[in-house]
């Protein structure tokens, strides 16, 4: 198993999947789907109830930066929260202080448990997930999966800004699902979307978004945990890349 995070790193180099051609084609495209998302927001409102009910799980990346733009910009009635698994890159801090001062609004954060997160490091080590999937899994339960399951308590529905093609995990993803894990309604309205159309929004509503997307870093996670990706690589190649891509989720989004 090889952790070098190196290899790929473009620190100069801009990623052209950041800048698509803002063809007539491509933002007739974009506007239709983000009439087809406010539609279908609204609708989970109407059916889900208001803040204390609906709640958007935002991972900072470009799909949830364009959902939170939606949100922001239609003034949704939708709670955005997001997991600080401290060991985030200083650009996706970066990005949580820009968000915040772009909308005039703040982010509810979630952080780990303290005496968890204590306790592995003191037994296994500081970086112990290259070490097994077993270990790796531990860690994102402590640092993501515990938080994540106290955001969604007690609400009826929950947003991601998962896109089906983002990954042979979520070839099927559909628009609603339910969510047998956490007990409540999943909602994707970026499913069908493409990178190039996620993009084109993020351009044509000048959208702020994590810097390192620009350095081939199409999914970004923590900082250990993630790196870039090759051209024409699966977008979630950059992530845990020494385990199975089969099996590699961190536990937010599993099948049940
Ligand atoms: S992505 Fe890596 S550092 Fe982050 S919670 Fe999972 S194993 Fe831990």
């Amino acid at each position: 198993m090889s952790n070098d995070q190196t290899s790929l790193l473009r620190p100069v180099a801009s990623n052209p999947a950041t800048t698509p051609e803002l063809t007539p084609a491509l933002q007739t495209s974009v506007k239709k789907k983000r009439h087809e998302v406010v539609n279908l927001l609204k609708a989970a409102i109407a059916e889900f109830g208001n803040l204390s009910e609906i709640t958007f799980a935002n991972s900072m990346g470009a799909e949830d930066m364009v959902l939170t733009d939606i949100i922001q910009r239609e003034a949704l009635p939708i709670e955005i929260f997001s997991l600080d698994t401290g060991r985030l890159p200083t650009e996706t801090y970066d990005l949580i202080a820009a968000t915040e001062q772009a909308y005039q609004t703040k982010l509810k954060l979630f952080f780990p448990q303290a005496e968890p997160v204590q306790q592995y490091v003191r037994t296994h080590g500081i970086n112990a997930f290259y070490e097994s999937i077993d270990l790796r899994k531990t860690c994102c339960f402590m640092r993501k999966v515990e938080p994540l399951q106290r955001a969604l308590k007690g609400k009826k529905a929950w947003i991601t800004g998962m896109r089906a093609e983002q990954s042979t995990t979520r070839v099927d993803l559909p628009l609603r699902q339910f969510d047998a894990g956490n007990q409540l309604e999943k909602l994707n309205p970026l499913t069908d979307w493409t990178e190039q159309e996620v993009w084109a929004y993020i351009r044509m509503f000048e959208v702020p978004y994590n810097k390192l997307h620009d350095q081939f870093y199409p999914s970004i996670g923590c900082a250990p945990c993630t790196r870039a990706v090759a051209i024409g690589e699966d977008v979630r190649a950059g992530r845990w890349w020494w385990e199975d891509p089969l099996n590699k989720e961190c536990g937010l989004h599993v099948k049940k």
